[in-house]
């Protein structure tokens, strides 16, 4: 099950259990089940984890609040709950594809569901609908970054798409905290708080099995969102986003990887510094495209090769700011606000 990893060729070396069939699991390494959950969207899936507890399971991660989603859990429940059942869920963080059956799985299965203080606290905000000053106040902050039209992605920004595909608010019954360890079925956790991608993302480590479940910190084959809002409670998400990616620098090189897109793999270390230099790189052309002022909006063509609208439009321009501010924050950039509120960027003298 478990072949040592060969770093030889390529930097990653994937696991070789071929994903699980709808409705049925996969064991991975040692008290560890992979679920391949269907995604009605263009990430086609995601990957959640039941880790083995005394009778039951432990479940990472709940998928989308969807038809789809819905039935794939019913398949689940009778081809593999009905033998052990769930006696927990924990989240990694808020986004709907990880949190967002949560409290529906609570309430048909009557169990607790752990996740971060912050975890909690940006669902609560985001399930309520925002007020049309809130909303005014979003468009402006993308206004000022230079983009005029955001007709494409008003589903985003006013938490509407958010509340479509998410089941509600859990109960949340404990808060992990970094480096608080937890014991299932003699396999001894340690939680790992990681910032950057979301506030309060955690991921599940057991050093003495080397197991790292990632959640969407470290992903194999793209990389993980990390955008600036006005409204989020990290103000440089980038700088938070590889100082995690140094910690995980750090972890057994033969650790396996559990990240929920893409596949298992080996090579933890190789993935946090290539991901840390995909940033690098866009840190370096921004730079370069900063030598006259720039928006943020029209950094967008530096850092991503084709037009983008709706969501995607959405990401790319937060990613597009973490970056500026992370330059700005440390000294490299200064922002130019002229008469219209506009912000520009430019490269500090
Ligand atoms: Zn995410």
């Amino acid at each position: 099950m478990r072949p040592a990893p060969d770093l030889t060729s390529s930097p990653l070396s994937y696991l070789q259990v071929p994903p699980p069939a709808p409705g049925e699991i996969a064991a991975v390494s040692q008290g560890v089940h992979w679920i391949r959950f269907p995604l009605p969207m263009e990430l086609d899936h995601i990957n959640l984890w039941l880790l083995d507890d005394d009778g039951g399971f432990v479940l990472v991660d709940t998928g989308l609040s969807s038809d789809v989603g819905r039935a794939a859990w019913e398949r689940l429940e009778q081809q593999v709950l009905a033998m052990r059942p769930l006696r927990l869920i924990v989240l990694t963080h808020l986004h709907p594809d990880h949190a967002g059956l949560a409290a529906w799985l609570q309430a048909r299965h009557r169990v607790p569901v752990w996740t971060s203080r912050e975890t909690e606290r940006q669902m609560s905000q985001l399930l309520v609908p925002l007020t049309d000053a809130q909303i005014a106040e979003r468009r402006t902050f993308f206004h000022s970054h230079g983009l005029s039209d955001l007709g494409s992605f008003a589903a985003s920004l006013s938490g509407e798409r958010y509340r479509a595909v998410v089941s509600g608010l859990p109960q949340i019954g404990h808060h992990p905290r970094d480096s608080e360890e937890v014991s299932w079925n003699g396999a001894t956790w340690r939680w790992i708080e990681t910032g950057g991608h979301a506030v309060g993302h955690l991921c599940l480590h057991e050093p003495s099995r080397r197991v790292l479940i990632t959640g969407d910190q470290i992903l194999p084959a793209i990389s993980p969102n990390v955008s600036a809002t006005g409204w989020s409670a990290d103000t440089n998400p980038l700088d938070s986003y590889l100082r995690s990616l140094e910690r995980l620098v750090e972890l057994d090189p033969a650790t396996l990887v559990l990240p929920s897109h893409g596949r298992p793999f080996f090579g933890v270390r190789e993935r946090a510094l290539e991901l840390r230099n995909h940033h690098l790189n866009h840190l370096d052309r921004l730079l370069e495209a900063c030598r006259e002022p720039c928006t943020a909006s029209e950094t967008l063509r530096v850092l991503f090769r084709r037009t983008l609208s709706g969501f995607h439009l959405y990401l790319a321009i937060g990613e597009a700011i973490a970056h500026l501010e992370y330059l700005a924050r440390s000294g490299q950039l200064v922002r130019l606000t002229d008469d219209r509120g506009t912000i520009r960027y430019a490269r500090a003298a």
